[in-house]
């Protein structure tokens, strides 16, 4: 609900006014019980005369009364019963009380809520995915007791994000027995000596009681839900360890080493590679391939540097050889051997889910425990493309084995997709010298980025020689072309190697989460607690998203771990706020927070900073001008809602804006931190002295030259 400043101010300035003139003439004197009691006849007297005008009189004051947020329901309660009797009371106010609350509630909303979410954001962020979920139990509960002040309700709900025809019902029906409550003590005006008489001690107890009901009916409904789901399975007397992790990549791995620090007994078993997808098949052999493709590029750019190399020769066996020696480098921190020394249990096969407590091996050995947490990770996806199952495609899941051995670099690579990873290997392929041609059917390649950024690295990626085909439908394979369509017109890529980078999805069949009813959507469908259906079974990393890293696994471990460990103590909510992730093409392309199109797809304010790389000194030294730091702020405020950097080494500078980010620091903190010259981490402090500048106190700076000028006489 957006609303210009002057719209606002006038709102409030009518609303102040009608809250002064209720004061100024002194109206509140009216509301009360001796004034009521005098008058009791001579408004008998007058309804019978003119009923509709005292009805609608009457209501429209009370809805005014409680839009304004007045002194003086209750009193009107009270006349509604003296006027107009129970049944016939009860009905006006019910309605009356309703549209003013629900009037008050927008007038809060339209004037304050987005002062409140600029100033609070993420927690309000928090509060309004409560209220998503449970806000009409919280709010039928508010309105049940009618201790809790009836106008700050109406306030502050309207501070959230409840949508009004909730607020309206609940609010109608939660009130509805107080009404009746006050109405009916009206119809006997005479005995009622305070309106506190009205609520005996007995009665506020009753109402405290019903309004506990809606909170006591939903805890009650969640365990006869938990109950009803494990109802059809027998639970173990005693389990053989207390916690049980399918899958050895970055999530298994990280829960079963955090499980096995805090003492617990835990089995960690892998069906195949320890250490998963980014050891064997994803971040290291890409990063290492990545890693000699800047090398081929560097020699062959020599020349701008003034270094001539007579002639560069890439040696595609070499370089898979290389790519594979990172693997196995790596590959002992990872091993069963090391995760065996921390004191984790670890088998090797394939683990099925038989019941919400065990887990068969292989389909031999059961091993039980009381939580389990799987991290199965995800697979390639791959579109549905006539042609494509018999044309000898390769994934990332394949293209490490099947390129490793090969002398000849594929002369012609088609790749179809324009995410991060088909982004990576398109520049990491066309600067070793293939010739490498990006198929994508969306507008532009990372679709997750900003404009800018997509185009800066569109750029630089044809500059490299890929051929970017955005907006081409890949719509069959014949024999060893694909063929694509943009426009309704048919276009033909020839190549020696298609690889399908179209994105990942979550491992959802084949152990056991069918059988189990474990609800799956894209991924496993996990709550704020990284649970599962089973309040025992927990989901993290690729299996469970919502994003695709390893860091995030690892991140969501901790949760996954500690809840599961510890949860009948406490338990954490996953925390996804400061998230970065890195697209390492060259340069690469660093994200955290907010970016432009997300902000706006949150309705999120924003003001952007911006410094260019072309003029900072190390960028030049470095010949490596492309690129900009672009941040967030909240405007007014110095809080950084987001950073994308695009520059060498980008993932290494976005480091200091993640802390900050983390820890509430603003730019001007970093405007204070001395930054080492010359380096492209100063790209960093120049973006906050933009910021800086652009927020220069103007009228201050005029005095102070008013000040220079007297000075110097
Ligand atoms: C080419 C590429 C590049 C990438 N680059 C990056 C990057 O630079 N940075 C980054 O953060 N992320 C990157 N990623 C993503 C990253 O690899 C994943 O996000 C990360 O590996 C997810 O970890 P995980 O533990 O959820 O799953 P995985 O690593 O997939 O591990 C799941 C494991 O579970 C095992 N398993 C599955 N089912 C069973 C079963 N029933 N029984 C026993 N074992 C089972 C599997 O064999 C697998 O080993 C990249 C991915 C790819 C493909």
């Amino acid at each position: 609900m957006k609303g210009s400043a002057a719209s606002k101010i006038g709102l409030l300035l009518i609303l102040a006014t009608a809250v002064a003139a209720f004061f100024a003439f002194d109206l509140d004197s009216y509301l009360t019980l001796d004034n009521l009691r005098a008058r009791q006849g001579e408004l008998a007297a007058l309804l019978e005369a003119r009923p509709l005008l005292v009805i609608g009189t009457f209501f429209l004051v009370y809805v005014a009364v409680t839009a304004l947020s007045l002194p003086g329901a209750a009193i009107m309660t009270l006349a509604a019963g003296a006027i107009f009797g129970l049944l016939f009371g009860t009905t006006i106010v019910s309605f009356a009380s309703a549209i003013g609350a629900s009037l008050a509630f927008l007038s809060s909303r339209y004037l304050l809520r987005d002062w409140v979410r600029a100033t609070f954001g993420e927690r309000v962020e928090a509060i309004d995915r409560g209220i998503a979920k449970d806000g009409a139990f919280y709010l039928l509960t508010l309105r049940l007791i009618p201790a809790f002040p009836f106008f700050l309700i109406n306030l502050a709900m309207g501070l959230t994000r409840m949508r009004l025809v909730t607020f309206y019902i609940v609010s109608q029906i939660g009130m509805f027995l107080g009404t009746i409550v006050f109405v009916n003590a009206g119809t006997q005006l005479a005995a009622i000596e305070r309106t506190s008489d009205i609520l005996s001690p007995a009665l506020i107890g009753s109402f405290v009681l019903l309004g506990a009901f809606p909170l006591i009916a939903k805890f009650l409904i969640a365990r006869w839900k938990q109950h009803r789901i494990y109802k059809r399975f027998r639970r173990p007397r005693t389990f053989d360890r207390n916690l049980i992790v399918i899958g050895a990549g970055a999530g298994g791995l990280v829960t079963s080493l955090i499980a096995a620090t805090v003492r617990a007994k835990v089995t960690l078993i892998e069906a195949k590679d320890m250490g998963g997808d980014c050891l064997n098949t994803g971040c290291v052999p890409s990063k290492a391939l990545i890693a000699s493709a800047k090398v081929a590029h560097q020699l062959r750019t020599g020349a701008d540097f003034g270094v001539h190399p007579r002639h560069v020769e890439v040696r595609f066996r070499e370089v898979m050889e290389r790519v594979h020696a990172a693997i196995a480098e790596i590959a002992p921190a990872d091993s069963v051997e090391r995760y065996t020394g921390l004191g984790v249990d670890v088998r090797q096969g394939h683990a099925t889910l038989v019941d919400p407590w065990t887990v068969e091996i292989d389909g031999g050995e059961r091993l039980t425990a009381r939580s389990i947490v799987i991290a199965a990770g995800g697979t390639p996806a791959v579109p549905d493309i006539p042609g494509l199952e018999t044309s000898g495609y390769l994934t990332s899941d394949t293209m490490w084995g099947a390129l490793r051995g090969r002398d000849e670099l594929p002369r012609r690579i088609v790749i179809v997709g324009g995410g991060p990873i088909g982004t990576e290997l398109a520049q990491a392929f066309a600067r070793l010298g293939s010739s490498v041609t990006q198929v994508d059917h969306g507008p532009r390649i990372l679709t997750k980025e900003d404009d800018d950024v997509s185009a800066l690295v569109a750029e630089i990626l044809t500059g490299d020689g890929v051929d970017i085909r955005t907006g081409y439908e890949a719509v069959r394979v014949d024999g060893k072309t694909l063929v694509a369509r943009a426009d309704g017109e048919e276009a033909t890529f020839p190549f020696d190697e298609l690889i399908v980078a179209v994105g990942r999805k979550a491992r959802l069949s084949g152990y056991g989460l069918e059988s189990l009813g474990i609800e799956t959507d894209k991924t496993i469908v996990t709550n704020d607690w990284l649970e599962t259906l089973y309040p025992n079974i927990y989901a993290v990393g690729d299996v469970a998203g919502p994003y695709q890293f390893t860091h995030l696994a690892a991140h969501q471990a901790w949760f996954a771990a500690v809840n599961a460990l510890f949860g009948s103590v406490k338990r954490f909510r996953a925390d996804y706020r400061v998230l970065p992730w890195v697209t390492f093409t060259d340069p690469e392309v660093a994200h955290v927070g907010h970016n432009e199109r997300s902000a706006r797809e949150a309705e999120v304010d924003y003001e952007v900073v911006r410094y260019d790389l072309s003029h900072l000194d190390r960028a030049v030294a470095e010949g490596a001008r492309k690129g900009f730091v672009k941040i967030l702020v909240q405007p007014g405020k110095d809080k950084i809602l987001g950073a994308t950097i695009v520059a060498a080494g980008a993932g290494e500078l976005l480091a200091e804006i993640v802390l900050a980010m983390k820890h509430g620091l603003g730019l001007n903190k970093i405007l204070a931190t001395v930054h080492a010259y010359p380096t492209m981490a100063e790209a960093n402090k120049y973006a906050a002295g933009e910021w800086k500048k652009a927020h220069k106190p103007e009228r201050l700076l005029a005095w102070v030259d008013r000040w220079h000028a007297w000075q110097r006489g």
